[in-house]
C-alpha cells in the first residue's frame, strides 16, 4: 500500500458552528456565521482575554451560545460579581431551538434591559420556552449579565 501522507489540518474549535447558535440574520436574511457573531466574543486571544461585547443584546445572545456551545468560562466571566454562581451546570440532553430577542432597551450608558425568549426541549421531548427580562450593567467598558426576571 502507498503511504498516504496527511494533510495538514486547519485547527478548528471541537463542534463550532458555522451558523451563529443565536439565530441572527443579517440584512439580507441570512443566518450570520458563528465566526462574525458570538463567536468574536466567545474566543479568547492568546492572552485569554475576551473582546468586549458593545451591547447588552450582543453579550446576551453570546450568553446563550455559551449556553449552547457548554461554554462555563465564558457564562462565568460575564456574570456581574454580585449574582456570578460559583459554577454552571448543564443539564445533559437538553437541547436549545433557538433565540429570539424581544427587546432591548437602553437605561443609560452602564444599564440596560433585554427582553427575549430561548426555547429548549428536554430530554424527554417536552419543549420549554424561557421567557425572561435580564438586566444588564456595564463596568469598565464591559457588559455584564445580572439577573433577570421570568415572565
Ligand atoms: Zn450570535
Amino acid at each position: 500500500m502507498a503511504p498516504v501522507l496527511a494533510e495538514p489540518r486547519e485547527p478548528r474549535e471541537p463542534q463550532e458552528p458555522r451558523d451563529c447558535p443565536c439565530g441572527r440574520r443579517d440584512a439580507a436574511g441570512h443566518a450570520v456565521p458563528y465566526t462574525r457573531c458570538c463567536g468574536l466574543y466567545l474566543a479568547a486571544a492568546p492572552d485569554g482575554s475576551l473582546l468586549p461585547a458593545p451591547d447588552a443584546e450582543a453579550l446576551m445572545r453570546s450568553r446563550y451560545s455559551a449556553f449552547v456551545l457548554q461554554r462555563e468560562d465564558y457564562l462565568l466571566a460575564t456574570w456581574h460579581a454580585s449574582q456570578r454562581p460559583s459554577r454552571v451546570r448543564f443539564d445533559a440532553g437538553v437541547k436549545w431551538l433557538g433565540l429570539e430577542v424581544r427587546d432591548h432597551r437602553v437605561l443609560d450608558a452602564e444599564h440596560a434591559e433585554v427582553e427575549f425568549v430561548a426555547r429548549q426541549r428536554e430530554p424527554g421531548g417536552r419543549a420549554v420556552r424561557l421567557h425572561e427580562r435580564s438586566r444588564f450593567v456595564r463596568e469598565d467598558g464591559r457588559w455584564f449579565y445580572v439577573d433577570g426576571d421570568h415572565r
